[in-house]
């Protein structure tokens, strides 16, 4: 209880906070909606940069969205794919953006915990990015609220085998800022 009390009075501060304009948070869960029709997994690659803010602190900007259908992408309720083809394409988007892949997004049929693929299976495969995997639940048709976000960072690799931190859910709302000010380019089509 003592631990939410310094959370609350900003006394204990978040390793990260994931930034998105309200637009953003508003058009990426309109669009994901609209992609998983109620039925099928759908998600993006979320492009920015990330702010080191001292004390092992950064500042994450999200300042465009990548859907994945954009890249061809084909999905189920159980998975999604993208062609390999298709794959090197964020690198484009990412080099006239001036970013970085920073994280992903994607939709579940009910609950935000990840799924085995979800956790071996980093979007971004170079794990010193620190890459931010976020989960929206039943197929993003709730309104959106970070604290139904799943959300969890990579924390590097052992053996071959991911680490992830999980945020737990009483914390979610310290760790992603919905009405960030900065510039963005929105959802890239
Ligand atoms: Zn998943």
């Amino acid at each position: 209880m003592l631990d939410l009390i310094k959370w609350q009075l900003g006394i204990k501060k978040p390793s990260f906070l994931l930034c998105f304009t309200e637009l953003d948070w508003q058009d990426i869960h309109r669009t994901l909606r609209q992609h998983s029709a109620g039925g099928r997994e759908s998600g993006g690659y979320l492009l920015g940069t990330i702010k080191e803010m001292g004390r092992g602190r950064t500042q994450i900007l999200v300042s465009a969205f990548l859907p994945y259908r954009a890249l061809g992408a084909t999905s189920s309720a159980q998975w999604l794919q993208i062609p390999n083809t298709k794959k090197r394409r964020v690198y484009r988007h990412c080099r006239e953006l001036e970013c970085s892949i920073i994280g992903d997004i994607h939709t579940h049929p009910n609950g935000v915990e990840q799924s085995e693929i979800d956790k071996q299976n980093p979007m971004n495969p170079d794990p010193s990015r620190r890459h931010v995997a976020l989960i929206l639940p039943k197929f993003a048709t709730p309104q959106p609220a970070t604290r139904l976000t799943g959300i969890y960072r990579h924390v590097g690799r052992k053996n071959r085998v991911s680490t992830w931190q999980t945020i737990p859910r009483h914390l979610r709302r310290y760790h992603i800022n919905t009405r960030s000010t900065h510039h963005s380019h929105g959802i890239i089509t």
